[in-house]
């Protein structure tokens, strides 16, 4: 390059600013259908381990503590932006982010989707079992309330052992002890 272009690039960038792009401090601008980060919303999740099972990366864990909830763990520091869990998540508590870029920082604290996510009790029997996403419960009841969650809560055993007046009664019963 001549001295007279690199004094000119030297004057354009003195009077328009710098040319490179202001990322981080500016979030890059990507094209439509972008596949950006998957965020993750714990309400939505039940736990099914889809997404854990198909990630080629490995970005993904969960694990049972003790009974009590599970936790759930997505590593963006790993993670390859393939959208896998998206598809693979039957109850959308993944869904893909479009507007932000591949950064990732140097401090892995800020690249990890931590939560824990509570089992629930059958109202009827009382064993714990994964607490329906909300989505499901709403598909079910059109709310998302106590009642609800309840209703959506009764286990596999239960609903086929119980008719439907047991069910109706050991809720009615559930919901007034835990008012
Ligand atoms: S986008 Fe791909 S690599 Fe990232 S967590 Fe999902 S399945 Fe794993
Ligand atoms: S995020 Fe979706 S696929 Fe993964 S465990 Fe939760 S419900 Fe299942």
């Amino acid at each position: 390059m001549l001295f007279g272009e690199i004094f000119g690039k030297l004057i354009d960038t003195l009077v328009g600013g710098p040319v490179v792009k202001p990322f981080p401090k500016e979030p890059v601008k990507v094209p439509p259908k972008w596949r950006g980060k998957p965020i993750y919303d714990d309400e939505d999740c039940t736990g099914c381990r889809q997404c854990e099972r198909v990630c080629p990366a490995n970005a993904i864990t969960i694990e049972d503590k003790k009974g009590e909830f599970f936790s759930y763990e997505l590593n963006y520091g790993v993670c390859i932006y393939c959208w896998y869990c998206i598809d693979a998540c039957p109850t959308k508590a993944l869904t893909g982010d479009d507007h932000s870029g591949l950064y990732v920082s140097n401090d892995r604290t800020k690249d990890l989707i931590k939560s824990g996510v509570p089992y629930v009790e059958c109202p009827v029997c009382g064993t714990k079992v994964l607490r329906p996403s909300r989505s499901i419960v709403i598909k079910q009841f059109g709310k998302y309330d106590a009642e609800s969650l309840a209703r959506a809560s009764v286990c596999p055993k239960c609903r086929r052992e119980k008719s439907a007046e047991e069910i109706d009664q050991a809720v009615r019963d559930y919901l007034s002890a835990n008012e």
